[in-house]
């Protein structure tokens, strides 16, 4: 098996395809076997699928074929096919989907991932990680965990608790769906061509939330409008973005025991669902 555990090797295998990584696809290959192994153990679940984005040169989806039932990986750049079709030769766990993962069609991916409960791990493209996490999130699909290498300071939003400085919508949102594990930190130096920001793995665990909630649109259009503009009032933002007047807002937020002046950044997961459901009530009694 073709290995590409060091910067020389990933080198040698794009100068032998006469192909070069482009910027702007997010093309920085992981070749560091520490980093892959430790990404690939967190990110597979014995005796079940995944599902991996952007395989790249394959370095990742080697060692997620070499522990998954079966890998369906899904890669934009066309110019990759031949190379993964050579570094993954040993595998017949192995499908190649060639698309833009933004516009793939998931009850084709499911399909051909079984059809049953998978995984996801993927060592993101950095310039688009937080639509993939959002496409994923929303998915319905049955998926088990999510891992992923990405850009720290993404990794750091995903998993913020309340009061935290990097704690906003994406913390809220994710953490509607899954409990949030830092795996591991991965040096610039694991990298060809070496990103310039740090990068994190970042575990996803998805669980039905542990609160109930009777309209998720509504429950999600809270959570963009409350951190819309960060330095106002939780109340201030809400009657910008919903028909309730301020004071009517304050009069929900003290109903729940919060201060009527409070901050969104103070509010939890289950403080948010609890507000949604007080609008949802007011809405309908209006
Ligand atoms: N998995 C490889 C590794 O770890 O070395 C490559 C990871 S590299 C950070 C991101 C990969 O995602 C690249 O192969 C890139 O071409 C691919 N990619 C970028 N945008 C994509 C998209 N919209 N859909 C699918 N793959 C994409």
């Amino acid at each position: 098996m073709i290995t590409l555990h060091a910067p020389r090797a990933v080198r040698a295998l794009l100068d032998k395809h006469g192909v070069a990584p482009h910027k702007q696809l997010g093309q920085n290959f992981l070749c560091d076997a520490n980093a892959l192994e430790t990404i690939a153990d967190a990110g597979v679940v014995e005796g079940e699928a995944v599902l991996e984005i952007g395989p790249g040169l394959g370095s990742l989806t080697q060692q997620l074929a070499m522990r998954a039932k079966r890998v369906v990986a899904v890669e934009i750049d066309k110019g990759f096919l031949p190379i993964l079709a050579e570094t993954l030769a040993d595998f017949d766990n192995v499908t190649i989907v060639h698309a833009d993962f933004l516009k793939a069609d998931f009850a084709s991916l499911h399909r051909a991932l079984g059809g049953g409960r998978f995984s996801v791990c993927a060592n993101l493209p950095y310039y688009i990680s937080t639509p993939i996490l959002t496409r994923l999130l929303e998915s319905k699909l049955p998926i088990t965990q999510m891992t992923f290498l990405l850009q720290k300071e993404v990794g750091d939003r995903l998993a913020a608790r309340p009061g935290q400085k990097n704690y906003g919508s994406l913390s809220v949102f994710a953490q509607h769906f899954a409990a949030i594990e830092t795996v591991a930190k991965v040096g610039a130096s694991c990298f060809v061509p070496a990103p310039n920001v740090d990068s994190i793995v970042v575990k996803l665990a998805m669980r039905p939330a542990p609160y109930e909630l009777t309209d998720e649109a509504l429950f999600f259009k809270l959570i963009r409008a409350s951190f819309a503009m960060r330095r106002k009032t939780l109340a201030n933002n809400l009657a910008a973005a919903f028909p309730i007047g301020k004071e009517d807002v304050q009069g929900l937020l003290t109903k729940i025991g919060l201060d009527s002046g409070v901050r969104a950044e103070a509010l939890g997961v289950g403080e948010f669902a609890e507000l949604s459901e007080g609008i949802l009530l007011f809405l309908k009694e209006k």
